[in-house]
This record gives structure tokens, sequence and C-alpha cells, in this order.
């Protein structure tokens, strides 16, 4: 039975007003049930989806023990390790066009890479090392036994379970899977994700700004992560902050979604209408957690959906995203334990201050100096409305709750945003 969000209370360090980042993610992480429904696709259409069946072998791939080179099949028995010696070729083996008969002694095949190893022959001889005279190749010493052979199975072994149930498909899977013969695949149907930001203050794209307005860019930064985390954004607008457009907001998203993100609202003073509407439609739990940026943050679910109130802040928004909900929506998409960003140690060149108490997540701009070695240096203003800062930004550094003020020169630990799938 699925445990409900009101029991966390009863946790003896439940603490909703100073909540850690790690216990956070695991109260979230004890909620998410992954989807089931899943559809069939042809592998084309299948990058960046999440697989719902295990894919087996059925075959060695490669299929045959084939050459790695061109140059001549031989039987190393015949090959001396300190003289040369001459042998007969008695045909040749191409890729896709194999020796039909068998090499005996003293004989050789004239061989292309991925060409069959014919019959007999173990050993292929780089056409390099050779010398050739009509029908005769001369093999000088010092070879060595199957090498250049690549032998059958070597990629992959028949029988071999090749992926699991939850592995996201990249580009080698999808070639990998073709290596196998397989076109069509069952993969989980795409999560679908509602989104909206609420506030009286945002303007749309198109709208002229009037004192105090400024334009929502929230969707557009939360519409881009979820689009490369591979779920389907359902933008539902910018809403005011009025209790009856709001309420409708969510009850619309929470139907046509599985899980409901919005940006704005669940800042102290702000919460509590918010909070009300909450309570009343749904299960969530509001928290003050122990980071910076992006304290507020709220989780919980409406009907059948998940949901996921991120602070207002454009930095505070994305951090949130990247820190609890990236990790909660692969989860939910069907990938078991989603691989976390990649976390690396540099030498941070710039000092930072910092109180101890809460993580921090600053933007870091990491790169290699002329010497090899990887520093990181943070971007400037850390505000939590500075975008550009995350713009500028290639990492996050990530100062744990405990450290305090950061010196120029110290290691820090550094949490890696290129290449999000
Ligand atoms: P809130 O969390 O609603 O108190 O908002 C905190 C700050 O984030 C305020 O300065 C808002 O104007 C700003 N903000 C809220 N939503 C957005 C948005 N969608 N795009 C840009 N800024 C926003
Ligand atoms: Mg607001």
């Amino acid at each position: 039975m699925e445990k409900s969000l009101s029991s966390l209370a009863a946790d003896s360090d439940y603490d909703p007003n100073s909540m850690p980042v790690d216990k956070a993610r695991e109260y979230i992480r004890a909620f998410l049930t992954p989807l089931s429904a899943t559809e069939r696709l042809h592998i084309r259409a299948a990058l960046g989806r999440v697989l719902a069946q295990d894919i087996l072998s059925t075959m060695n791939v490669p299929l045959n023990d084939n050459s790695a080179m061109d140059g001549y099949a031989v039987r190393f028995a015949d090959l001396q390790s300190d003289a040369e010696v001459t042998l007969t070729v008695v045909g040749a083996s191409f890729a896709g066009k194999p020796f039909s008969g068998v090499a005996a002694p003293g004989h050789a095949v004239r061989i292309m890479t991925g060409g069959v190893l014919p019959a007999g022959c173990d050993t292929v001889v780089m056409q390099e090392r050779v010398t050739v005279s009509g029908d005769r190749v001369t093999i000088p010493g010092g070879q060595q036994k199957a090498q250049n052979v690549r032998y059958a199975g070597d990629d992959i072994k028949q029988d071999a379970v090749v992926f699991e149930r939850g592995q996201i498909l990249r580009p080698a899977e999808l070639g990998m899977i073709a290596s196998l013969g397989i076109g069509e695949i069952s993969v989980y149907r795409k999560l679908r994700v509602a989104f909206f930001s609420t506030g009286d203050e945002l303007a749309a794209i198109g709208q002229t700004l009037s004192t105090g307005q400024l334009y929502d860019s929230n969707r557009y930064t939360i519409h881009g992560m979820l689009t490369r985390l591979g779920v389907e954004p359902m933008d539902m607008g910018a809403i005011r902050d009025d209790p009856a457009a709001i309420e409708a907001a969510f009850i619309e998203a929470s139907r046509a979604a599985d899980v409901v993100i919005t940006s704005g609202g669940v800042s102290v003073g702000e919460a509590d209408f918010v909070k009300q509407i909450l309570q009343r439609l749904g299960e969530v739990l509001f928290w003050k957690i122990a980071m910076k940026p992006g304290r507020p943050l709220a989780y919980g679910k409406i009907g059948g959906a998940h949901f996921f109130g991120l602070p207002g802040n454009p930095v505070s928004a994305m951090v949130t995203f990247y820190q609890f909900v990236r990790e909660a929506l692969l989860i939910l998409a069907g990938v078991p334990d989603p691989r976390p960003l990649p976390m690396l140690k540099a030498v941070c060149t710039t000092p930072i201050k910092k109180a101890p108490g809460r993580t921090e997540f600053q933007r870091g701009i990491l790169a290699q100096e002329r010497d090899g070695q990887w520093t990181v240096r943070v971007t400037g203003n850390q505000g939590s409305a500075i975008l550009s800062s995350m713009s500028q930004a290639n990492c996050f550094i990530v100062l744990p709750d405990a450290q305090g003020n950061t010196p120029a020169g110290a290691t820090v630990d550094v949490e890696l945003l290129e290449g999000l799938i």
C-alpha cells in the first residue's frame, strides 16, 4: 500500500522548516510509483525513451570470427617465430563474401576487415607487413597467434541480457539493438508533465510591460529542462494570484498529466492561500529546504498526479528542478536508478562566502587551464534572480551543509550540467 504523505510527520527528524537536501530527495523518492503504460516503437523513434522490456540476444555479435584488418589469414602453426615463410594464396574473404574453402597447411587467404576468418586459419597478418609475388605471400617472423582476429560474440554474446527494462536509449543503445536484428521495441509511454507559472506580475511574451511587471521566463526554462529529459511538456500558461484561477489550473493540470510543476507562489507569505487550495485538492507538503538558492519547495499528490511547487525566482526554479525534480521524473518515467549528474572535484580559483547550515549550489564555470588542470570559478552575482548566472555556468559548485567560507585554491565538488539527457 502506498505510504501517506502525512505519515512523514511521525518521523523523528522530520522538520518541514529545515529540510536537508538529501532528506527531501529521500522523502520524494519514497512516493514515486513509475509509469506502467507502454507502447511499441521502431528504434528510429525511440531515442531518449525508456525501455519497458529486457533486450535478450538470440545471436552472437559479430556472428562469426572475422578480421580486424586488411591482410592475410594464415595458420599460425605454419609461421616461424624468427624467420619468414612463404605461403600460397588460395582465395579471398571479403566482408560479406566469405571464402568457402578450407585453408590447408601452407595456405593463406587474402582477407579484408570484417571478412569471415576462413576455416583452418587462426591469425591475420596486416597487409603492410607482407610481401606479395603472384599467388605467393611472404610473412615475416614474430607474429602473434590470433592477432587481428575478432571473435564471434566479442561485442554481444548469444543469450545475454543486453539491456534491462529501465534503460534510457541513447544512440549507442539504438545501434546495439539494431545489431541484434531487432527493430521494434517496447518503451514506456512518455511521462506527461503539465506546468504553469503563478504571479500577478508576470507578462506573456508579446505583451507590453507595465511598471513592476516582468516577462514569464520560468515557463521557458522549465519547458527546456523537461524537453531535455524526454518527457512530454504541457504548457498551461501563467496564472494570476487568484485563488479560483489557481484552483482551476491545479484541477485541470492534475487531470491532464502525470506530474504538475508550478513556479512561484510557494514562498512564505504567498504559500498560505496556495496551501489552502492544495489541502482541499490533495496532499501537499511545504518545505523550507536547507539550501541556497531554492529554499521553498512544495511536494505532494493532487489526485493521481505528483506535484512539485518550485520557487519563483528563476535560478531557484532551475536549481530545485535539477536537485529534486529531474531524478523524480526519471524514476516516474521508468528509470529505476537514474544516474546522478556527474560530480567531480576541482580547484576553485575564486573565494566563496558561505554560512554553514545549508547546501549551496553556486553557479560555476569549469575550465581546463593551460597546464591541463581543471579549475572552477563562480559566475559572479549569485542572486537567485540572476538567470544569466545559469546561462554562463556549466556546473554547480556544491558546498555542503557544514562548509563555511571557502578560500581561493580550495578543492570543491562540482556537479556537471553539460550533456544532460
Ligand atoms: P514567488 O516565489 O512567487 O514569491 O516569486 C519570487 C520571485 O520570482 C519574484 O520576484 C517573482 O517576480 C519571480 N518570478 C516568479 N515567477 C516567475 C516567472 N515565471 N518568471 C520569472 N520570474 C518569476
Ligand atoms: Mg509569486
